[in-house]
């Protein structure tokens, strides 16, 4: 059976003191974790700290961007090489505020991919629509163009080791969680996609939710079928929803 993954995405949140409050309380519950992938994704500057925290967990750690390229003149970027050399496991790619704040093309997201998977690291591929893309109901297009890009450039092998994370934009840090129904619709349709292209790849890759995921609404999201565990911000923040997230089957 796939692990649940539980993805703490910290955005531009935390300090050297505030990480150390929230990394001893993880310790506390991270051995009752067994059913689940917790992974933390803490900004650059903190990746030795949360490092030295999670040594001798099963906590797992990630980065929230990487440069599409391996090395070179690109001041105030980071490669992939580096933050292998930090112990990433995983990293954010495509997540909707670099599509929106930082221009990034899915041009852009599947040469990140490219060079996170050279590095040894997971992609995790952020995908999802806008309000006004869903209100005109072009949200299963779009999708589907940012998943087709990234298959279309990297080739379908690549993509087996990608894990996908659907989260609406409208339902980003706004309080407003997709339902249980919603969320479940669209990712069963993302499944189906991959269907299409790989029965078998269709059952093994993780599909996870992001947006206003928190303690309660959790439950019910993690009971949908095509629901495989969840990329979360504000919530990830608070040890005690993190906990209760974690701990749930
Ligand atoms: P949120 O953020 O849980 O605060 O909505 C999710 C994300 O942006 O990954």
């Amino acid at each position: 059976m796939k692990q649940t993954l539980i993805i703490a995405n910290w955005k531009m949140n935390g300090s050297i003191l505030a990480n150390s409050k929230l990394l001893i309380a993880m310790l506390k519950f991270h051995n009752k974790l067994q059913h689940v992938e917790l992974v933390i994704c803490p900004p650059f500057p903190y990746l030795h700290q949360v490092k030295e925290y999670m040594v001798g967990s099963n906590i797992k750690l990630g980065a929230q961007n990487v440069n599409e390229n391996n090395s070179g003149a690109f001041t105030g970027e980071v490669s992939a090489d580096m933050l292998k050399e930090f112990s990433c496991r995983y990293v954010l790619i495509g997540h909707s505020e670099r599509r929106a704040l930082f221009q990034e093309s899915n041009d852009i997201i599947a040469k990140k991919i490219t060079q996170a998977m050279d590095a040894g690291l997971t992609p995790v591929l952020c995908i999802g629509e806008s309000l006004e893309q869903r209100e005109k109901g072009d949200a299963q297009a779009v999708i589907l163009e940012q998943l087709s890009c990234v298959i279309n450039d990297i080739g379908l092998k690549k993509f087996k080791s990608v894990v996908i994370a659907y989260e609406p934009i409208w339902a980003i840090g706004t309080g407003q969680t997709a339902s249980p129904e919603q969320a479940q619709k669209v990712h069963r349709m993302i499944r189906q996609y991959i269907y299409g292209l790989d029965p078998i790849l269709s059952k093994s890759i993780s599909i996870l939710y992001g947006g206003s995921v928190n303690e309660i609404n959790a439950a019910e999201l993690i009971k949908q079928k095509d629901i495989d565990g969840f990329l979360f911000g504000g919530a990830s923040l608070k040890s005690d929803s993190l906990e209760t997230i974690c701990k749930l089957k």
